[in-house]
């Protein structure tokens, strides 16, 4: 199959220099394998994507040089495939609806009986007060959560996955899915939609990506993606967890750094190469 990659921005804020490095890292390594750059809008989070900005991902990336493949998927056109991957699970027993706000998940984290709080990929992790609900008992109020414990046991062994970048590839081992990882969610109660973990797995199978190229921030989370993909059926493709562009207190851009928006440094003056070199990529 060839090489097949995307860039799969939110459109909840501008795309700054970290966006610019991981799209253009993207690209080229598409280029230099002679294969595919795709480019997927996730906004399924409603209620912070808006249309000017998803208008501006388009307007920055044309202008950095890049060419993408159309249709672009855009998540909030592909809610019936994350029900229909978010429905096997649910019966395969693997799934429970949760009920639980955040206060409540702080509050029964720091019980005195569970000493410090522990910190997964999501945040705190789930203590498991609705881990005894049913699927099938699920309302429209419900969070939808994963059973990791289970999850975890319905495959005889627990897959590998190969990693190119600089992060090195973390071993699943089931002490550490359910004890660093826990019951993440699967389906938002807020906005009623399928959560991050969900549709990228289910969008990188839909687009044939063999190579998942993007920031180490989110190296923590594919041990997530690799357990989901054999559960639904989906093939595991490579991951290539790149450096994060930082300011120069070392801390890594956020949608928040305006200052750095790459739109704002096009109405400076710079040119595309200017930002090839900003974020340590010189030649074109
Ligand atoms: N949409 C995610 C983000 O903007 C990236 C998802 C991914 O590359 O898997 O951080």
């Amino acid at each position: 199959m060839a090489f097949t990659t995307r860039f799969a921005p939110s459109p909840t804020g501008q795309l700054h220099l970290g966006h610019a490095y991981s799209a253009l890292l993207a690209h080229d390594m598409a280029r230099a394998a002679q294969g595919r750059f795709l480019l997927r809008i996730e906004d399924t989070d409603t209620a912070r994507c808006t249309p000017a900005f998803e208008a501006q991902i388009y307007d920055d990336l044309a202008w950095l040089g890049l060419t993408w493949e159309t249709p672009v998927l855009r998540q909030s056109d592909n809610t019936a495939a994350y029900d229909a991957a978010l429905d096997r699970l649910g019966d395969m027993g693997l799934l429970y609806p949760c009920r639980c706000t955040r206060a409540d998940i702080r509050r029964a984290a720091s019980a005195p009986q569970e000493g410090a709080p522990m910190h997964g990929p999501d945040g705190v992790i789930y203590p498991g007060t609705c881990r005894n609900r049913r699927w099938e008992d699920r309302s429209d109020t419900d969070a939808v959560r994963l059973n990791m414990a289970r999850a975890t046991d319905r495959l005889t062994t627990l897959p590998h996955y190969t990693e190119t970048g600089i992060h090195p590839a973390l071993r699943l081992t089931r002490a550490h899915l359910t004890d660093e990882v826990g019951d993440i969610v699967l389906a938002r109660r807020d906005t009623k939609t399928a959560a991050y973990h969900l549709s990228v797995v289910v969008d990188d199978a839909a687009q044939g990506i063999t190579h998942v190229i993007r920031g180490e921030d989110l190296a923590t989370a594919t041990p997530i993606h690799v357990l989901l993909q054999p559960l639904l059926g989906l093939p595991t493709p490579i991951y290539n967890h790149h450096r994060l562009i930082r300011d120069e207190h070392g801390k890594r851009l956020a949608k928040r750094d305006d200052a750095r928006a790459i739109a704002l440094y096009r109405a400076e003056g710079a040119t595309p190469q200017d930002i090839r070199g900003m974020v340590g990529l010189t030649t074109a």
